[in-house]
C-alpha cells in the first residue's frame, strides 16, 4: 500500500472514533437542552393534598406538566433539573427514576434534581399519603397505572432534554414577590384586618435564564417558597405555579418555563380558594421573573459541580401497641386510620423504622449555589442557608423525595401540624428527632465544600 493510501486508511479508521470521543461540537461553553410533556391524567383519579376531598377528579382547569432542563459544562459534565406539577414525588418513584437515569444516561443522584411544585390539584401517586384518602382497590390500581406511566414519561422527557443539548449561555439572579404569608404565625381568617404580618418568610424569586447561541430565550427556571393551595376543588391544575408558567410561556413564545418549589412548607398564598386569585398570584410571580429577565443577570461560568447525600434523620420513640389502641378509641379520620395501620404492623411482628434516609444536595453552576432538600421544607432552612452562604443562594424543598414535613428545631419544639401531626398524614410512626435540623445543615455545609461553593476567606488578621 502506498503512503497516501495508508494515511487515507488511517483516517477512515480514526474518524468515527474521533467523532465518538467528541460528542459535543462546542467544548468551550454551556450546552443546554429542554423538554416538556403533558401529564394530565386521562381518567378520573383521586387528587393529592387535601384530606377533605371525598371523590376522584372531575375535569381539567389546565394541563399538568413535567419539564426538564439539561445542562452540560465545558468539561462535558451534565446535570438534569426535572420540575413537575405534582404534590411530591415519593421515594419509591424517585429511586426508580434515578436508577433508570443512571443506566440510560450514566447520571448519578447528585446530578439529578426531581422537584415538585406541590400543587394540591394533581393526582395521588403510589406509595404516598396512604392513610388520608378513602380509596378503593380499583382507585389504587388506577393510581399505580398512572405512577408507572409517570416514571416512563420522566425517563423519556430526560432523554429528550439530554439528546437536545445545544450551545447556550446561562444566567442567574434573585427577584422578589410577596404574596406568601407565614401560616403558623398569622390567622387567614383575620388577614384582612392585620396591619402587619408575623413570622419568617423568604420573598426570593430565584431565576435561571438559558439563552441559545442566537441569543433567544430557551428556558426560564424559577422558584418561590409558598404552598400551591389556592385551589382545592376537583379539577386538575398547577395552581398559581401553573398560571405563572403559562404566563411566562405566553410572554416569551418558544420558551420553556419551569417552576420549582422552595422552602414553602409553612407559607400559604393568602387570601385563597378562587381561580382569579390563582391567576393573580401566577401573574405576580411571572411579573417578578419578567423584571429579573429585563435586568442584568449574573452570567455563569460553564462549570457544574454537584454533591448529594442521604442523612439518616432520627425518629423519636414510636408508640406502643397499647398507646395505639388508646389512640384508635379517641381519634377519627386519617389519624385513626394511621393508628390502625401502625397497630396492624406491630401485630404482624414488624418493627418501626427509627430513622429515615433524607436526601440533601448541592449544585454549583458557575458560582451559583443551589441547595436542594427533600420533604416539605419550612422556610427557616432557606433563611439559615442564605445566612451561611449568602442571599444569592437558591434553595429548593420538595426535591428527590417528599416523605413528610421538615421542621426546624424551633417548630419541632412548638409542635402543631408542621412540627408533629403531619407525620401521621405521611404515615411515619413518630416525630423527627430534635437534632434533625443541625444534622441537615451540617451535611449541607460539607456538601457545599464538595461542590466547591465559595467558602468564607480564612483570614485570622
Ligand atoms: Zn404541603
Amino acid at each position: 500500500m502506498k503512503k497516501a493510501h495508508w494515511i487515507a486508511f488511517a483516517l477512515m479508521l480514526c474518524l468515527p472514533l474521533c467523532l465518538i470521543a467528541q460528542p459535543s461540537a462546542n467544548k468551550t461553553g454551556w450546552q443546554a437542552g429542554v423538554a416538556k410533556r403533558v401529564i394530565t391524567p386521562k381518567e378520573p383519579l383521586w387528587m393529592a393534598g387535601f384530606a377533605s376531598r371525598t371523590e376522584p377528579s372531575k375535569g381539567t382547569l389546565h394541563d399538568l406538566w413535567i419539564k426538564a432542563l439539561a445542562l452540560e459544562d465545558a468539561e462535558g459534565y451534565q446535570s438534569l433539573l426535572v420540575t413537575s406539577d405534582l404534590l411530591g414525588i415519593p421515594k419509591d418513584l424517585s429511586d426508580r427514576i434515578r436508577e433508570r437515569l443512571k443506566v440510560t444516561h450514566g447520571l448519578e443522584k447528585s446530578q439529578i434534581i426531581l422537584n415538585s411544585s406541590h400543587t394540591h390539584s394533581a393526582p395521588v401517586l403510589s406509595h404516598s399519603l396512604s392513610d388520608i384518602y378513602p380509596m378503593q382497590a380499583n382507585h389504587l390500581q388506577a393510581v399505580k397505572r398512572y405512577s408507572d406511566e409517570l416514571v416512563e414519561q420522566i425517563i423519556a422527557l430526560a432523554s429528550e432534554a439530554l439528546e437536545g443539548l445545544e450551545p447556550a449561555t446561562v444566567f442567574a439572579q434573585n427577584g422578589v414577590a410577596r404574596f406568601q404569608v407565614n401560616r403558623r404565625n398569622n390567622s387567614a381568617q383575620h388577614l384582612q384586618r392585620l396591619t402587619e404580618l408575623s413570622g419568617p418568610m423568604d420573598p426570593a424569586v430565584p431565576v435561571l435564564k438559558v439563552l441559545n447561541s442566537a441569543g433567544d430565550l430557551m428556558a426560564i427556571a424559577f422558584g418561590y417558597a409558598c404552598h400551591p393551595t389556592v385551589l382545592g376543588d376537583y379539577e386538575w391544575s398547577g395552581d398559581y405555579p401553573g398560571f405563572a408558567q403559562m404566563e411566562l410561556e405566553k410572554l416569551y413564545p418558544g420558551t420553556t418555563a419551569l417552576f420549582f418549589q422552595g422552602a414553602g412548607a409553612d407559607q400559604n398564598p393568602l387570601p385563597r380558594h378562587t381561580v382569579p386569585l390563582a391567576i393573580q398570584y401566577g401573574k405576580t410571580l411571572a411579573a417578578a421573573v419578567e423584571r429579573v429577565l429585563s435586568e442584568d443577570m449574573k452570567a455563569l461560568e460553564p462549570k457544574i459541580r454537584t454533591a448529594y447525600a442521604e442523612v439518616e434523620l432520627p425518629l423519636t420513640k414510636a408508640p406502643t401497641s397499647s398507646e395505639l389502641s388508646d389512640y384508635i378509641n379517641k381519634s377519627s379520620g386519617y389519624q385513626q386510620q394511621w393508628a390502625k395501620r401502625l397497630l396492624s404492623r406491630l401485630e404482624a411482628g414488624e418493627k418501626f423504622e427509627t430513622s429515615y434516609p433524607y436526601p440533601v444536595q448541592v449544585w454549583n453552576l458557575g458560582d451559583q449555589p443551589i441547595f436542594t432538600l427533600g420533604g416539605e421544607l419550612v422556610v427557616g432552612y432557606a433563611i439559615e442557608l442564605k445566612r451561611i452562604f449568602g442571599q444569592h443562594a437558591f434553595v429548593m424543598g420538595y426535591s428527590n423525595d417528599v416523605m413528610s414535613y421538615i421542621p426546624t428545631t424551633t417548630i419541632l419544639r412548638e409542635g402543631g401540624y408542621e412540627g408533629a401531626t403531619a407525620q401521621m398524614v405521611y404515615g411515619l410512626p413518630s416525630t423527627w428527632g430534635s437534632d434533625s435540623e443541625i444534622m441537615i445543615l451540617h451535611r449541607l455545609v460539607q456538601l457545599a465544600k464538595e461542590a466547591e461553593v465559595a467558602q468564607p476567606e480564612e483570614k485570622l488578621f
